[in-house]
């Protein structure tokens, strides 16, 4: 049969509710259920540099609707429910692995002197909260602000009142200073690990230059959005020897425990300060950390519910502290009704963030017209002023996202490649053996997000079914004229 004698395209092709389906459901499948997939067109070539020849590796064209569907990896639970999931196993996997090894990490990692430290915001002014006893801020002389508004509270708020994290007073709460605080968090945090630097080396009376090659302080922070929502920094701290992870304990040589690690955070937390740019008005603000901060060694023997234990509890286990913080990580600023994307305050109140939220949305926009420092906070909105990302780890605290992706592919393409000991820093991207003189290019681009309508679905199909048979047909044409030739 020759090309002019087929059916007609149209005839070919399965009714478009059939293909529909089909295309959604293997966008699905290829996506992993994700909630807003991301569409790419696209392919990966074998090029040869020498002869011009190219081998195509894969091409979206390939798919019964043309498009390539990656799943959107946002670690937000509010976005998308199975990206957040993966994302929260593997910050777990992270974290945990720094603390009781796994994934290559040797499992003597946990026997280094650690401990999981909270450093809080200092006070802006009185917010409602819950309290462990007795009301939320119990007064018997029922004290005014000077704007005449109780500066007691008398309720026992529930977890889901809306009034929790507020201002007992608007005017009172200073809203400049906690989005310049939140503005500088990451700065503070500098500071305060240099600082532990010094003052563990103080300890082991070496200078610091000495102490650094004999001792590094490995790390994984993650920031939790308060209800008052400032942020709070925890972080796993462990101290390591010259190797790193892989190492000896420097508790031996230096004769330092998790109690010496603990004294010296309190001294740096309470040490360091950052002097703000300043306001139009010339004031400065000197910024430190909360007067609370939290230690808590980390043990394999403590109870596993520790967290929630009593606050005279000191010691908590691994997997509580992997727990807690990979659930943080799932979560920003939506529970005070921020999306992930903010352009103003008029926006925020578009889409009925919490009256406070719209407050510091509105304090950070005029800040940012205040000094060059204040700029960027225009775009740090929906973080309400917090720059940092959500997770950073030191270089050697334990494996990266990175390295747990490209295990979970391996381990996909070939279950039986991977041992479940295997040292997941040490997997290497699969450049699947390129034949000699050939490299791989790859050229994308973004076609769209989301699953698309049926109709549009089965229109996507259609027209890449037809694209398919054009090209098949046109290589039936040529390659007679080819062998002519
Ligand atoms: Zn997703
Ligand atoms: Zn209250
Ligand atoms: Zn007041």
């Amino acid at each position: 049969m020759d090309a002019s004698t087929e059916p007609p395209v149209d005839q070919a092709l399965p009714s478009r509710e059939l293909l529909g389906l089909a295309g959604i459901g293997s966008a699905q499948q290829r996506t992993h259920d994700c909630a807003r997939p991301v569409r790419l067109h696209g392919s990966t070539t074998l090029v040869n540099r020498a002869t011009g020849e190219t081998r195509t590796v894969y091409s979206s064209a390939q798919e019964l609707d043309g498009s390539t569907w990656v799943p959107c990896g946002n670690r937000r639970a509010s976005a998308c429910e199975p990206c957040s999931t993966r994302y929260k196993g593997d910050a777990w996997q992270l974290i945990n692995t720094g603390l009781a090894g796994g994934k290559g990490i040797p499992a003597s990692v946990a026997a280094h002197p650690c401990t999981f430290v909270t450093l809080t915001a200092p006070s802006f002014g009185p917010v409602h909260g819950v309290r462990q006893k007795g009301p939320c801020r119990g007064r018997r002389d029922h004290p005014v602000c000077r704007h005449g508004r109780p500066l007691w509270c008398s309720r026992r708020h529930h977890d889901d009142d809306p009034r929790l994290g507020e201002p007992l007073c608007v005017d009172c709460y200073d809203y400049t200073a906690h989005l310049v605080w939140q503005w500088y968090v990451p700065e503070l945090w500098r500071r305060f690990m240099i600082n532990l630097q010094r003052e563990l080396a103080h300890r082991c009376a070496l200078p610091t230059a000495v102490f650094r090659e004999r001792c590094k302080i490995s790390y994984s922070k993650v920031v939790e959005f308060q209800v008052r929502a400032a942020v709070h920094v925890h972080a796993p701290i462990r101290l390591d020897g010259p190797d790193g992870p892989d190492g000896a304990s420097p508790a031996l040589a230096l004769g330092l425990s998790s109690e010496d690690l603990e004294d010296a955070i309190r001294v740096s937390a309470a040490r360091v300060d950052v002097l703000s740019a300043p306001l139009a008005d010339g004031r400065s603000y000197r910024l430190r950390w909360g007067s609370q901060v939290d230690c808590r060694t980390i043990t394999d023997t403590a109870e596993r519910d520790s967290l929630c234990g009593t606050r005279r509890e000191l010691l908590v286990h691994p997997e509580q502290v992997a727990s807690y913080l990979s659930k943080y990580l799932t979560k920003a600023t939506e529970d005070f009704g921020v999306p992930a994307q903010v352009r103003s305050a008029a926006h925020a109140v578009a889409v009925g963030a919490s009256a406070h939220a719209v407050r510091l949305i509105a304090t950070a926009e005029d800040l940012a017209g205040q000094h060059p420092d204040y700029a960027l906070l225009l775009t740090h909105l929906a973080t309400l002023g917090y720059r940092g990302h959500p997770i950073t780890k030191s270089r050697a605290y334990s494996v990266t996202f990175g390295q747990l992706r490209r295990a979970r592919r391996r381990a996909r393409a070939n279950p039986a490649g991977l041992p479940p000991d295997a040292d997941v820093r040490q997997i290497l991207d699969d450049d699947r053996d390129l034949p000699d003189g050939f490299e791989l290019v790859s050229s994308w681009v973004f076609a769209g997000q989301g699953y698309i309508e049926l109709d549009q679905a089965a229109a996507a199909v259609q027209s890449a079914t037809r694209a398919r048979i054009r090209h098949h047909r046109l290589d039936r044409l040529i390659s007679p004229l080819r062998e002519e030739s």
